[in-house]
C-alpha cells in the first residue's frame, strides 16, 4: 500500500545529500491467493526494488506491506524469519545466486537448515523430491551449478525457493537471461507448479510478451509508479495508458499488418532522481495535452477492475 523507496544521492566532498532517487514512488497493488500478477516496465521503472520491499529484503521508506493481514514492516526479526518461509524468490540470473563452490544439494537443502526443518535425512529426502519436483533427478544432487545448462541452474533456483514450501514466490525476471526455447520450458514447469501446489506469483518482466500467458493481472509500471492495471487479456485487448500501448505494439507479433500500428517512443527514460512534472510519462507520450505537463493523472478505475493514470479517461479533461 502506498510503498515507496527513494534513495538519497550524495555528492561534493562532504558527501551532503544532494538529490533523492524515487526508485518506487507509491505504488499500491493487491496479490489473490493463487493467481500470477506480472508487474512489468522498462529497466529502472522500480519493479524489482517493489519486490525486494515485498520480501524486505530492502526496507521501503513509506508505505505497507500487508500478507494474510499482517502489516509487514513493524514485524520483529524473529517474526519476519517465520514469514519468510512463505515468501521466496526466484532471481533473473540463476548462476549468480547459487552458490559455485555448492553441490545442487547442499544448495537446496540449505533454506531447509536455515528454518530448522527436518533432519539430515529427512533433508536429504526432501531434496530428491524437489528435484523430482523440477524436472531433475537425484542423479544431479552431487554436482555443481557450473555443470548445468542455464535452464536447468533455473531450475535448481526453483528447487531451492520450493523447499520451504512457500505460499508466495516473487519472480524476478526468471526467464530474461535464458535461450527462447527454454523459456517456455521454465514458465510451463512455473505454470505447473503453481496448479499443483497451489501457489501464488509475483511474476516481474519488463517484456509483456513474456508476461501474457502466465499472468492473471498486469500492472506496468513506468518511473516507480503504477500507470495501468488489469486482468491479463483485457490489458492486451484493450489497454488504456498510452505508456502501455507503447509497450505492446513492440512485442512481436507474427501478423506483418499489425507491424504497421507500432509505435515508437522517442527520448529516453527520464531519470527517477528528476522526475517529469504532472504525468511522468509527458515527455514521450504521443497523445499528450495541455494538462499533463502540470497536472498527475489520479490512477482511477475506468472500468470494472481496470486502472490508470492518465488525463485521457478523466471526463473532465480539457
Ligand atoms: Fe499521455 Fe497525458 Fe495520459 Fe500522461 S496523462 S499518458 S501524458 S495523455
Ligand atoms: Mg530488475
Amino acid at each position: 500500500k502506498q510503498l515507496k523507496k527513494h534513495f538519497p544521492i550524495e555528492g561534493g566532498v562532504l558527501k551532503q545529500q544532494v538529490g533523492t532517487v524515487k526508485a518506487v514512488d507509491g505504488v499500491t497493488f493487491t496479490l489473490h491467493k493463487g493467481e500470477t500478477f506480472g508487474l512489468v516496465g522498462e529497466s529502472g521503472c522500480g519493479k524489482s526494488t517493489t519486490g525486494r520491499m515485498l520480501m524486505r529484503l530492502l526496507e521501503p521508506s513509506e508505505g505497507e506491506v500487508l500478507f494474510n493481514g499482517r502489516e509487514m514492516t513493524s514485524l520483529s526479526k524473529n517474526e519476519m524469519r517465520h514469514l519468510r518461509k512463505d515468501i521466496q524468490m526466484v532471481f533473473q540470473d540463476p548462476f549468480a545466486s547459487l552458490n559455485p563452490r555448492h553441490t545442487v544439494e547442499k544448495i537446496i537443502e540449505e533454506p531447509l537448515i536455515v528454518h530448522n526443518l527436518g533432519n539430515k535425512a529427512e533433508r536429504k529426502k526432501r531434496v530428491k523430491e524437489l528435484l523430482e519436483i523440477v524436472g531433475l533427478s537425484s542423479y544431479h544432487a552431487k554436482r555443481y551449478p557450473h555443470q548445468f545448462s542455464g535452464g536447468q541452474r533455473q531450475r535448481i533456483g526453483i528447487a531451492r525457493a520450493l523447499a520451504v514450501n512457500p505460499k508466495l514466490i516473487i519472480a524476478d525476471e526468471p526467464v530474461s537471461a535464458l535461450d527462447v526455447s527454454i523459456q517456455a520450458q521454465v514458465l510451463n514447469l512455473l505454470e505447473d507448479l503453481q496448479k499443483e501446489l497451489g501457489l501464488t506469483y509475483l511474476f516481474i518482466a519488463h517484456d509483456l510478451g513474456v508476461v501474457r500467458h502466465i499472468s492473471d493481472r498486469v500492472g506496468v509500471m513506468y518511473l516507480g509508479r503504477i500507470v495501468e492495471m488489469a486482468d491479463s487479456e483485457k490489458l492486451y485487448l484493450d489497454s488504456k495508458h498510452p505508456y502501455t500501448q507503447a509497450l505492446l505494439s513492440a512485442v512481436p507479433v507474427p501478423d506483418p499488418e499489425y507491424g504497421k500500428d507500432r509505435i515508437i517512443l522517442t527520448g529516453d527514460v527520464p531519470s527517477p532522481s528528476n522526475p517529469p512534472s504532472g504525468c511522468p510519462f509527458h515527455t514521450r507520450c504521443p497523445k499528450a495535452m495541455d494538462v499533463c505537463s502540470s497536472v498527475v493523472p489520479e490512477f482511477r478505475e475506468v472500468e470494472p477492475g481496470h486502472y490508470t493514470a492518465c488525463h485521457l479517461y478523466e471526463e473532465d479533461h480539457v
